[in-house]
């Protein structure tokens, strides 16, 4: 066989779902490994969907998607987020956040253009960005600062060759997030040197305590941010896959191209469904983030008591825990908590190297798992003594 691209043979497969496979074999295994919701998709949402297929709207729609949706989706983000995009023009539905993060990375890369991302980050980019032919560039983000991006940081790591920067608030792993005045400090910067960012705001919805910010609500800047979204988190519909990207006439021109040859179009039941849960599937929305916000405090409670320095995130569905103090590098701290407690979680260090010393626990995990599972850690941390 002749060899296959090497970028690809060389890639490692995802360090969460090593876990998450690895717990899966074992019996009596408590997973706050993988993070989607444990909530089934609203039966209002789902029924909406089942009702299209009766209805024979079973065939391709406009690359982009229907125009119905994207009227929905432009009208959801100026009522919630103050983000002002024409659906007709800057709307492109896409198979789940996922696919919107690929085909920006490959509508704005050229080989060798430098992508900034913030480490820890979500353990897609990094295969995405080299996929398309940029070189990665990482910001060491930190616990004393609450896992935001500072523009000192920022200013120091922009070149001529950066084209880029991929950023997610509310952050998986580390559940920070980044405030308005968080990010007056960073427009300037990132006005003066034109880059594009790529804001992966999949979490918008899981805000907790202050409102949710956003990039793409400066207008200096509105036309080089590329705002990464989808239904997967808010509304509990991971298996739908179903997300979209808002930018700029142009930008959105260029990637629709892109979808149009890899996608056609994202799927059609999924999009009618879609429609039903932006028109009435709120409340839901509401409904599940006051849980996941319950389950928050008890798990930072619980983990804070054990010894485990947590931050309170203030978004997302994880905490993001020092386990510095025992001594363990995150890795063998996850190994040993499987073998030894049937508890699964993931080592920090899949999410970049300025993720060790931590691990990610996931709460989208009912109240009652959620408590044994704190059990069973401070069982294993006693017993290092
Ligand atoms: N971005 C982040 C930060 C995520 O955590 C995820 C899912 N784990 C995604 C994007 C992709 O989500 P989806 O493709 O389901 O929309």
């Amino acid at each position: 066989m002749k060899p296959i691209s090497n970028k690809v043979a060389n890639m490692k497969p995802s360090g969460i779902r090593k876990f998450f496979d690895l717990a899966s074999t074992m019996k009596g295994v408590i997973s706050l490994g993988v993070g989607e919701p444990d909530f089934d998709t609203p039966w209002h949402i789902s029924d909406y969907a089942i009702n299209s297929l009766y209805n024979g709207k079973t065939h391709y729609t406009a690359n982009r998607g229907l125009l119905e949706l994207r009227k929905e989706i432009t009208k959801f983000h100026k009522e919630r987020y103050n983000q002002i995009y024409d659906p007709e023009t800057e709307v492109l539905v896409t198979v789940g956040g996922s696919e919107g993060i690929d085909i920006a990375m490959r509508t704005i890369l050229e080989p060798g253009d430098e992508v900034i991302v913030l480490d820890p980050n979500y353990v897609a980019y990094a295969p995405t960005i080299e996929l398309a032919g940029g070189v990665m560039k990482s910001i060491t983000l930190t616990e004393e600062n609450e896992f935001k991006l500072l523009p000192e940081d920022l200013k120091a790591v922009i070149t001529d060759k950066t084209k880029a920067m991929i950023i997610n608030f509310p952050s998986n792993p580390t559940g920070g997030v980044m405030t308005k005045e968080d990010y007056e400090k960073i427009v300037p910067i990132i006005k003066e040197s034109d880059i594009y960012v790529v804001s992966d705001e999949i979490y918008a919805e899981l805000s907790f305590d202050q409102e949710f910010a956003s990039l793409a609500q400066f207008p200096e800047i509105r036309d080089q941010i590329i705002v990464v979204n989808g239904f997967s988190k808010a509304f509990a519909m991971t298996g739908w896959r179903l997300g979209y990207i808002l930018s700029n006439k142009y930008l959105s021109r260029m990637m629709t191209k892109v979808h149009q040859y890899v996608i056609m179009s994202a799927p059609t039941m999924a999009q009618h469904a879609a429609i039903e849960a932006l028109k009435n599937g709120y409340d839901d929305v509401v409904r599940m983030r006051k849980d996941y916000e319950n389950r928050r405090n008890l798990l930072v409670k619980r983990l804070n008591r054990m010894g485990l320095k947590t931050n309170m995130p203030h978004g997302t569905f994880y905490v993001f825990p020092n386990i510095t103090p025992t001594g363990l590098d995150s890795e063998t701290f996850c190994n040993r908590l499987l073998e030894e407690e049937k508890v699964a979680c993931v080592p920090g260090n899949a999410f970049g190297d300025s993720g060790e010393g931590f691990i990610r626990i996931s709460y989208a995990y009912s109240i009652d798992h959620i408590i044994e599972a704190c059990n069973r850690i401070e069982h294993f941390i006693s017993n290092l003594g």
